[in-house]
């Protein structure tokens, strides 16, 4: 017997929330040496993320960076540099990651009104506006571009009409979106938008990207507490990637070279290119999923290409389909979250897992095991829906 423990993660199709699978170029380029972190050559390499990601985020903001953390990290160094204790703040909720982003207004000392919606609809910008104006002052409105939890696409433009209206900060998560589906932080005149690397950026969890508008970072210098968090501040991060290279943590490196390697794949591709792409997969699984004679979840004209959601069927064991998925076809989808826990299944098509081979596949192994739950799957039909879907390239 081996005096150490074997070490053998299997070969996985990634179509849950995320993580999604990762390009080999990515995960190749995390075995590259490790370099100090103020190398020159690993200087270089810092700047050039930055010069990819402003493209990848359609920005020209200077401070555009990757914080350490997963998507999380990026969510939360937005809110808290953004957020002073007593500053009002306004979040459009549809799910659980606009909680999220209620919940870190919060523990910044925000006065946070929520305007929620079902978890299955988009955000009313009108309720927000409603809001907005009545409460009088407001200095941050945030969003959700992707909500991950229900598969539902916020549009962002009328939130942009609302901020600009109100001279609010407006803020927009995008984890779930850049890389996938489109993302223009300039063109929506968003002050703070941040993503992830294990989401459409096919990468491995580890850094997140973010970009601050000039209004924002003004902001964030101009505030009267000190930021809450030491580790994501804003003012010391961006000192640490602009010229001045002024030591606050030692980079991830392996990371960054996964966010380099990543963004040149995104803009290779080309950001069109990659969006048509995401799109065309994602509305091949849901006409299959529905074909098969499943029920989509999210409304009708805010599903998101990239996340779909998929009513349970009555009868039908949740976590027996999850888990006979992926001990027999090695696929992962995800469960529900919250509300949605036990009702839905999160069917993921991010990055490297949005092919046309993995839209048929898993529509044929999730027909295949759904009748043995003896739900009537048509999987011909699907098979056909979706063939029909990805044929019209
Ligand atoms: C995944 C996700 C996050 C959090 O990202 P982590 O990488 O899990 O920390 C935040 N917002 C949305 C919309 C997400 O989908």
């Amino acid at each position: 017997m081996s005096v150490t423990p074997p070490f053998n993660p299997p070969t996985r199709i990634l179509m849950g929330p995320g993580p999604s699978g990762a390009n080999p170029r990515v995960l190749r380029a995390m075995t590259a040496p490790i370099l100090g972190h103020l190398d020159p050559e690993f200087l270089r390499i810092m700047d050039e993320c930055r010069t990819m990601l402003r493209r990848v985020m359609r920005t020209e903001n200077d401070v555009t960076l990757a914080t350490p953390g997963t998507g999380t990290s990026g969510m939360e160094a937005a809110v808290m540099n953004l957020v002073e204790p007593g500053d009002r703040v306004v979040v459009g909720i549809c799910g659980y990651f606009g909680e999220r982003i209620a919940q870190m207004a919060e523990r910044a000392g925000g006065e946070v009104t929520r305007v929620q919606a079902a978890w299955g609809s988009p955000v009313d910008p009108e309720a927000v506006r409603a809001v907005v104006r009545s409460a009088g002052n407001v200095k941050l409105i945030g969003v959700v571009h992707a909500e991950t939890s229900t598969g539902v696409q916020n549009k962002i433009e009328p939130f942009s009409a609302i901020a600009k209206e109100s001279g609010a900060l407006l803020l927009v998560d995008c984890v779930t979106s850049l890389g996938g589906v489109a993302v223009e932080a300039d063109a929506w005149g968003a002050d703070a938008v941040y993503s992830g690397t294990q989401k459409c950026l096919s990468a491995p969890p580890g850094v997140a990207p973010i970009t601050l508008s000039s209004k924002a970072f003004d902001a964030v210098k101009a505030r009267e507490t000190p930021c809450n968090t030491w580790y994501l501040d804003m003012a010391l991060l961006e000192a640490y990637w602009d010229g001045r290279r002024q030591y606050h943590h030692t980079a991830p490196i392996s990371m960054i070279y996964a966010l380099h390697q990543a963004l040149a794949l995104v803009l290779e591709e080309g950001l069109e290119n990659r969006w048509a792409r995401h799109e065309r997969n994602g509305r091949a699984l849901q006409s299959g999923l529905e074909a098969m004679g499943l029920v989509l979840h999210a409304d009708e004209g805010y599903r998101l290409p990239v996340l779909t959601t998929v009513r349970i069927p009555d009868g039908v064991n949740d976590a027996e389909v999850r888990g006979a998925l992926l001990k027999r076809n090695g696929i992962e989808i995800g469960g529900g979250l919250g509300d949605l826990r036990a009702k839905v299944w999160r069917i993921g098509l991010m990055g490297e897992s949005s092919t046309p081979g993995n839209v048929l596949l898993s529509l044929s192994s999730l027909g295949k095991i759904l009748r043995e739950q003896g739900f009537k799957a048509d999987t011909n039909a699907a098979i056909d829906a979706a063939s029909e879907r990805l044929g019209g390239a």
